[in-house]
């Protein structure tokens, strides 16, 4: 099984190389270098990200990798061909910009392909495979810690695109969550890496609405010493878009006033009630609860619970205290 996986990250890295030499070499390389620099990148840029290139065809990576039935079979249990019903495999990717997502010793363990019009699915991921776990994994983070040789902070954004845009602008320690809500997992990475995490995703719905589960996920982890903070952007723009109109100064500002969990946990569950009734107000502190129980002990959560009890609640002891103990009742 060893050598197995051995044979995959190694696999996995020449075809990356593959892909960064297609910039080079393809017949239609003019094409994505123009799309990449229109998009803002310079070499030096693409080259520490490993981007390339693969043409639209289809068979791009199965004419260079595979040369038998066992070659062929890790070429689609790594998801880089598809089993065809009648023909031979054929490429997963195809006339597209190459991401390659990095486990945290910097292996190349999936892609992320972007087309360079308007086809759609606009992004391609790589499938979950024995080495590449989806939700486990944080696009960008491998070479944040490459970049920084003492990282206090990590920016989180949606897209392959916001990381290596910032980088771009001297942002360098940004990481994706790769398309899915950044997961309980990816958190636990982040913590164990840096004590404050910022999310800046999208200014859209589905932007906030994943600052929100963001939030849920990583109430276990809000220890004293450790912060979440959320950044929104404007609508319609995101990460990408927003430096390069700011530029790296008024976006590490933006980054710097980031909104802490506490704050945005009670501005949300605010606006959630009629504060001008005893009632709404009862259903607010009603409301935290479940999300007072997921955080740890800690001077954070008492300030919190002093806060809710004083604020929106009597403000006596015996208050604070049946708080405290609906709340231990409920965790
Ligand atoms: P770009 O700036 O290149 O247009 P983006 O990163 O801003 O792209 P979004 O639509 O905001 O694109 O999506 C954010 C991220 O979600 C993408 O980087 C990608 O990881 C993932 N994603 C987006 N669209 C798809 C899709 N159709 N299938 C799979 N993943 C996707
Ligand atoms: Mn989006
Ligand atoms: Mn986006
Ligand atoms: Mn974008």
């Amino acid at each position: 099984v060893y050598q197995q996986k051995q044979d995959d990250y190694e696999l996995m890295a020449h075809i990356s190389r593959f892909f960064q030499q297609q910039l080079k070499t393809a017949k239609d390389k003019e094409t994505a270098i123009d799309y990449l620099k229109g998009r803002g990148l310079s070499g030096e840029v693409v080259k520490r990200f490993g981007i390339g290139y693969i043409s639209d065809e289809w068979d791009g990576v199965m004419n260079t990798f595979s040369n038998n039935g066992q070659a062929n079979q890790q070429l689609i249990d790594l998801g880089m061909a598809i089993s065809g019903e009648k023909n031979r495999p054929y490429d997963r990717f195809r006339g597209r910009i190459m991401f390659p997502i990095s486990d945290k010793r910097g292996r190349v363990i999936g892609f992320g392909g972007r087309v360079l019009g308007d086809a759609k699915p606009k992004y391609l991921n790589s499938p979950e495979t024995r080495i590449y776990h989806k939700g486990q994994e944080l696009y960008g983070l491998h070479e944040a810690k490459q970049a920084n040789k003492q990282l206090t902070r990590l920016v989180v954004v949606e897209g392959y695109m916001d990381v290596v845009a910032l980088a771009q602008h001297g942002v360098d320690y940004a990481v994706a969550s790769l398309g899915t809500a950044t997961t309980f997992e990816q958190l636990q990475t982040l913590f164990r890496t840096v004590p404050e995490v910022i999310c800046c995703y999208d200014g859209d719905r589905a932007g906030r609405d994943a600052a929100w589960r963001a939030m849920e996920n990583a109430l276990p982890l809000i220890r004293d010493g450790f912060s979440l903070k959320f950044v929104f952007v404007p609508d319609g723009e995101d990460p990408d878009s927003l430096i390069r109109t700011q530029g790296q100064k008024a976006f590490e500002t933006i980054i710097d006033n980031a909104m802490p969990l506490s704050k945005f946990l009670f501005e949300q569950l605010m606006q959630k009630v009629d504060m001008s009734s005893l009632e709404g107000r009862a259903a607010l502190v009603e409301s935290f609860q479940p999300y007072l129980a997921k955080l740890p002990d800690s001077i954070l959560k008492d300030s919190m619970l002093n806060e809710i009890a004083n604020n929106f609640g009597t403000g006596s002891e015996q208050f604070l205290a049946k708080l405290t103990k609906n709340i231990k009742a409920s965790a």
